[in-house]
């Protein structure tokens, strides 16, 4: 090989970005994205927020390690250049391609004062969406829901509720736990219809259930699905304007995913949360998501984040595709 050879052989290594390296090196970023703190000033398609915040628990404490998990968790899929999009041997499709994609970091948590850090998370939702950016919520546990729809000024917004518990909880007053933000969503102006999927087991009791019927919420529970199959639950789910999904991992079986704060045996496969995501978008447009719940303190196989982010992916591919 002539020297001019080598040195450009050289030269396109150095180009290497950051993603290239294997899964155990680099600064943790989902699949490795460009970080950009506080999202200031984005120039991206997708935006991830990690909201380390698990004081809204009634069951384990833990969550707060959750962006962080599933950020580890997506170094698998970490991308060569994450131009080229995620690549699917059983369609031979690639999806995500040419999207721009930026890790906005943390939400700056204030230990104690869940209102305050409420309300960054809303800015920081906030300043996303005012960059025309798609924001992906990851969590903490599910009292972060509320700040981020509320970030929403959307009309006609439907919620998509997948979770083994209904949320609707009234726990004390002036409460922002995650027992209930699913009651505190529903009081919001942008929020007209919801959908709750995969409720099950002994997990909700007559003071959510009464709730959940007064709000006039759908619920699908995970033994309807067993009766009636996967495909009437998604032709159960109406079309919509605007679709905002919150994603509970404990609607899957603890099996799939033990770690999180609140286990209820029972719960859906990874391929049926799945195939709801990636159908979901055929009924509307998506707006935004979270995924909650994630606590790697109860699970140090970690296999808990990495299915986190690869619905994730899965969910954004069938989004842009
Ligand atoms: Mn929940
Ligand atoms: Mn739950």
């Amino acid at each position: 090989m002539a020297l001019g050879g080598l040195a450009a052989v050289a030269n396109a290594e150095a180009q290497q970005p950051v993603s290239g390296l294997p899964t155990f090196a680099g600064v943790r970023t989902f699949v490795g994205a460009p970080y950009v703190p506080g999202c200031v000033t984005l120039q991206a398609d997708i935006a991830i927020l990690g909201v380390p915040f698990d004081e809204g628990t009634w069951g384990w404490p833990g969550e707060r390690y959750g962006p962080r998990d599933i950020r580890e968790g997506s170094q698998d899929y970490k991308q060569f250049d994450l131009k080229d999009g995620f690549y699917y041997l059983d369609r031979d499709q690639h999806v995500l391609k040419g999207r721009r994609w930026a890790d906005c970091g943390d939400v700056e948590v204030s230990p104690t004062v869940p209102a305050a850090t409420n309300d960054r998370v809303t800015e920081a939702v906030t300043r996303i969406l005012a960059q025309k950016a798609f924001p992906v919520v990851i969590g903490g546990d599910h009292s972060i829901t509320f700040p981020a729809v509320r970030a929403f000024s959307t009309p006609s917004l439907m919620l998509v509720h997948l979770d083994a518990h209904l949320d609707t909880w009234t726990s004390a007053p002036g409460n922002v736990d995650h027992s209930s933000p699913i009651r505190r969503a529903a009081a919001l102006p942008s929020v007209k219809k919801i959908v709750q999927i995969g409720m099950r087991g002994l997990a909700n009791d007559t003071e959510a259930s009464d709730n959940a019927r007064k709000l006039g919420t759908q619920i699908i529970t995970t033994e309807a699905i067993r009766r009636k199959g996967l495909e009437w639950a998604i032709a159960q789910i109406p079309r919509a304007d605007n679709i905002y999904l919150t994603l509970d991992v404990d609607v899957m079986d603890p099996s799939v995913t033990p770690g999180t704060g609140t286990l209820e045996p029972g719960g859906l496969r990874f391929e049926e949360v799945d195939e709801i995501l990636t159908t979901l978008p055929s009924k509307g447009k998506i707006v935004g998501f979270d995924v909650v719940e994630v606590n790697p303190l109860r699970d140090p196989s970690g296999r808990t984040g990495q299915t986190a982010a690869r619905l994730i992916l899965d969910f954004l591919g069938a989004i842009f595709h």
